[in-house]
């Protein structure tokens, strides 16, 4: 066991040889480049090194957002900026749509930040439509404001990804002044979310998913209304402030010692992303999407996400063959490949296919063929 971890912390940085291990949701196998570039010597976090490769990143990842307002860079994993937005925005009541683990989640964090939550649950498997808030919204306004309402752009648990552009269509009509608070940790940069033009408040992702980054970090744009709701509210706390991370980011800094390292591997991978072209990466995340999808039942089994809504990023696939997907796993390691489980109560009743990130068509053609294989074993 020791002994492959620390084979596995340390790749051979200097060999441009990729190998796409993960086909799970997260974390997600980081290009080399991308890992060597962590092992880089530390600097200062005042020094004017440092303020130049904050700027650069906090300038691409405006672009990648879609958003001329700003982006948090802050050292935590996505469920962090989950509370962040909570804590900032959300001083009175919250309505949160729950239709997978990681909306569950979101729903948890306002209720642990004894927030008054509205809980509205949405069929697992099936996408939070317009038509459902617009009825949970008015239900909730008939008794009083709404600060914000939580939505999860990519259910990661599911497969299941909501539209987020019409629902925020929604809220602005019914109710100008409740902000939308966004997770697009599983989807952000595999598919187009344009924070502005949609009107989203908060879109917030982490680094170990589609961004093909080492964990650690996480990233929000903050629309200028929500920053100013912000300023209102009271007990929004310090390392999450919004406003204390909006200060330092004036100047191009973070409050607190920022994760350099990884902010190096940032840099180095947000270049790749607009090397490869933004429009190039959301095709290629479509096209791999389509071809699971299409794979799934051409061999026999069943999709999980309700036709229409299914994951540019993660495929549910339904276990109607009833494989052991801990056997099927077994089988990949050997070949130095994993797929992952269904989620909570579909452990084995389903299992997920990530094709996010790094991976590219030869490298799901790879584990199709292993699949394949193993199953022909099977009969
Ligand atoms: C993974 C995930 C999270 C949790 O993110 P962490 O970075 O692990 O904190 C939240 N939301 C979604 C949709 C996810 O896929």
């Amino acid at each position: 066991m020791h002994e492959q971890i620390s084979e596995r912390v340390s790749p051979d940085a200097s060999s441009a040889e990729r190998r796409q291990r993960l086909f799970i949701p997260g974390p997600t196998d980081v290009a080399p480049a991308v890992l060597a570039a962590q092992t880089a010597p530390m600097i200062g976090h005042r020094s004017d090194e440092f303020e130049a490769l904050f700027a650069k990143c906090e300038a691409q990842l405006r672009t990648l957002f879609y958003t001329a307002a700003r982006v948090y860079i802050v050292a935590a994993s996505g469920t962090g900026l989950q509370e962040a937005a909570i804590r900032n925005l959300a001083p009175g009541r919250v309505v949160a749509f729950v239709n997978g683990a990681f909306s569950q989640r979101w729903h948890d964090v306002a209720v642990g930040c004894d927030k008054q939550v509205v809980r509205v649950d949405i069929p697992w498997n099936t996408a939070v439509k317009p038509a459902q808030v617009e009825a949970a919204l008015s239900q909730a306004l008939a008794a009083g404001p709404v600060d914000a309402i939580t939505v999860v752009h990519n259910e990661t648990s599911t497969g299941v990804m909501s539209p987020v552009q019409e629902i925020a269509a929604v809220v602005r009509r019914l109710s100008p002044a409740t902000l939308l608070l966004v997770d697009a940790v599983s989807s952000f940069s595999g598919v187009r979310i344009e924070t502005d033009a949609w009107g989203l408040d908060v879109l917030l992702t982490s680094s170990q998913k589609a961004l093909a980054l080492p964990p650690g970090l996480s990233f929000c744009a903050v629309s200028d209304r929500a920053l100013a709701k912000a300023a209102t509210v009271k007990g929004r706390g310090w390392y999450f402030d919004f406003l204390t991370l909006e200060k330092a980011l004036q100047k191009n800094t973070t409050p607190a010692t920022p994760a350099i390292s990884l902010m190096r591997s940032l840099s180095v991978q947000l270049d790749r992303i607009f090397e490869e072209g933004v429009e190039a990466r959301f095709a290629r995340h479509a096209r791999l999407a389509e071809r699971t999808r299409g794979w799934a039942l051409a061999n026999g089994f069943d999709l999980m996400a309700e036709a229409g809504y299914a994951s540019p990023t993660v495929t549910t696939v339904t276990n109607t063959r009833g494989v052991s997907v801990k056997l099927l796993n077994a089988y990949l390691a050997r070949h130095d490949m994993e797929i992952s489980n269904g989620y909570g109560d579909y452990k084995d009743k389903a299992f997920r296919i990530a094709h996010m990130g790094e991976v590219q068509d030869s490298d799901l053609e790879r584990l199709f063929a292993a699949m394949e294989a193993y199953l022909a074993g099977q009969n």
